[in-house]
């Protein structure tokens, strides 16, 4: 097991890895920026080390001054948490070369599964299904219109190198998809510097349900089960849950399957994130993998028992997957909302500030991940999260009523925050009534 940690990120998940690794025995060192300086989650590391202005590019997201960081704290691996250099291959293989463990997969798998044609080629070799679509790039306007009429439209045209939602155009017929192939390839030459494209099919109103997966270095994959997080906003995720309402067991299994497959055929290793859209069918189909631990990871942890950031540490340390397919229980439900420090009210603007009151909800079955408190300042340099408010129980009925007493008893003053807009959903019928897709909360919760 390594002796010494830097964490390479801040916030919420800073504080999540310097527990994990207190718990480990192992020391903990986390990287801050200015804007960060004096942020009490700090003071329960063993050592903290500033490394540039309150700018992510000068700081947070500034390799170099990371690598002098773990240099200074002559620590063995780093963690990079979600955000920032997390998925960034480039940094793994700096990290490795010299000498710091990089707490995530290998920067060749980060590659394979970066770029989302070669993603796609993976999954068809695993037998997982993938949205309809061309066999690989689109090289020519007159083999892009032949797909499209084959599968029929509307079909999306998609960057390769695309991420956060760029470089995605959608098409409902020939005059439509000469444009979008020249727009997407256009912003994604611009935004990734690769001009790649390929055509899916549009999936009308899908589901967004992912797989989260473990992987140690000696062959052995295993699934947590799946997080439902249809519950997006500009897909942006709002609220995520497991397991996913109406779909069988069956389907639930066979996804998970699929994306153990798929983690087997690139090689994959550590905590990952397999990502599927669901038809209305039931039916799914890959979009691509996340090679790193997601902000809503706690779901899967409330839901089997099992720490995923003790986990990640733990492979990353070169240590055996201690439990099989069959030792990992899905132990009823979980759910989790995303604290947002924004004005719901004025288009979600981010609404930093200083918090005057905090008093946060407790009791039966409640987890409450944050690094804020009463007299901490919400910084306007980073995302607007301050926090991740879980809830489980053994029935999903059960596990939303807790949910929402403690989105009610939550107590804060001096910032404006997602809750009302959270209860207003996870209370409102229609919610209770559906499997929503990733358009309910436009439809239903956005009147402008
Ligand atoms: P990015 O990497 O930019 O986030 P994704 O490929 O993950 O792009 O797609 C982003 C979102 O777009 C998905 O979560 C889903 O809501 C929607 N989407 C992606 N592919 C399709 C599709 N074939 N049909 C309908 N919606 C899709």
């Amino acid at each position: 097991m390594f002796k010494r940690i830097l964490i390479a990120n801040r916030g919420e998940i800073a504080l999540r890895v310097i527990r994990a690794c207190r718990e480990l025995g192992v020391e903990s060192v986390v990287a801050y920026s200015e804007a960060d300086r004096g942020a009490r989650y700090l003071e329960l590391a063993d050592r903290a080390i500033c490394i540039g202005p309150a700018r992510s590019d000068q700081s947070y997201l500034k390799i170099n001054r990371v690598i002098s960081a773990a240099e200074l704290a002559q620590v063995d691996a780093i963690h990079p948490g979600y955000g920032f250099l997390s998925e960034n291959s480039h940094f793994a293989e700096i990290c490795r070369s010299c000498g710091y463990e990089f707490i995530g997969p290998t920067s060749e798998a980060m590659e394979l599964l970066g770029n989302k044609n070669a993603a796609r080629a993976a999954a068809r070799r695993s037998k997982t299904p993938t949205v309809p679509g061309s066999d690989g790039l689109i090289t020519s306007e007159s083999e892009g219109l032949a797909v499209a009429r084959e599968i029929g439209y509307p079909v999306l045209v998609k960057a390769s190198a695309g991420g956060g939602g760029r470089g995605i155009r959608q098409a409902n017929n020939d005059q439509e998809l000469k444009r979008a192939l020249q727009e997407a390839a256009q912003e994604a030459l611009t935004a990734f510097g690769n001009p790649d494209v390929y055509i899916e099919k549009f999936i009308e109103n899908p589901r967004h349900v992912e797989a989260q997966i473990l992987a140690d270095a000696h062959g052995n994959v295993v699934h947590l089960w799946e997080r439902d997080c249809s519950l997006q906003r500009r897909r942006q995720k709002l609220v995520e849950l497991t397991p996913a309402p109406n779909l069988s067991l069956a389907k639930r299994k066979a996804l998970c399957e699929a994306a153990v497959r798929l983690a087997k055929e690139s090689g994959y290793t550590n905590a990952g994130t397999v990502e599927f859209i669901v038809d209305k069918n039931g039916d799914f189909y890959f979009i691509e993998m996340n090679a790193r631990i997601q902000v809503e990871h706690p779901v899967t942890e409330l839901a089997t028992g099992i720490d995923l950031i003790k986990a990640q540490i733990r492979l990353a340390a070169g240590e055996k997957l201690p439990y099989a397919q069959q030792d990992i229980k899905h132990r009823g439900f979980a759910i989790e909302c995303r604290i947002n420090a924004e004005d719901v009210e004025k288009n979600f603007r981010p609404c930093p500030g200083k918090i005057e009151e905090l008093i946060a909800p407790g009791g039966f079955g409640v987890r409450f991940d944050s690094h804020v408190y009463a007299g901490y300042t919400v910084s306007p340099y980073y995302d607007s999260m301050i926090g991740k408010l879980l809830a489980t129980a053994s029935t999903r009925e059960e596990g939303l009523a807790i949910m929402i007493r403690a989105l009610e008893e939550f107590h804060i003053k001096g910032i404006k925050t997602s809750i009302p807009l959270l209860l207003n959903i996870l209370k409102s019928p229609k919610f209770a009534a559906a499997a929503p897709d990733v358009g309910f909360i436009e439809r239903h919760f956005m009147t402008k």
